[in-house]
């Protein structure tokens, strides 16, 4: 009992969280702890790395949202082109359909035929 508290506890380096100063590493963001120079020049170092990171994934963020942009846009126009295959066809029926109605009619009307 009382073991735990006995150990010494460093404050890692490069995210702050407390861990056991045995660990060659941090448990927590795997970097180890050196003195102030060789930390600072980590520091910067991973610095280095974030920002290439962030660029990193800024790009990959702006390539799939130009990329779900893209697929949304692809399908709004297959919709869109569906829609107006759907509906002009239903225009060619009805209209045909009126046409051959009309046509029965005069049809009938030049027989002398007289219907409703
Ligand atoms: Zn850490």
């Amino acid at each position: 009992m009382g073991n735990k508290e006995a150990k010494k506890m460093i404050i890692c380096a490069t995210c702050g969280a407390e861990f056991d100063a045995s660990l060659v590493r941090c448990p927590y963001c795997g970097g180890g702890y050196a003195p102030a120079e060789e930390d600072e020049y980590m520091d910067r170092l991973d610095d280095n790395r974030k920002e290439l990171d962030s660029h990193k994934a800024d790009g990959d963020k702006s390539l799939k949202k130009q990329l779900s942009k893209s697929i949304g846009l692809v399908i709004l126009i297959i919709a869109a082109i569906i829609l107006l295959v759907a509906g002009s066809f239903c225009l060619a029926r009805r209209s045909e359909s009126h046409k051959a109605e009309q046509q029965k009619q005069e049809f009938l009307s030049n027989q002398g035929i007289v219907t409703d």
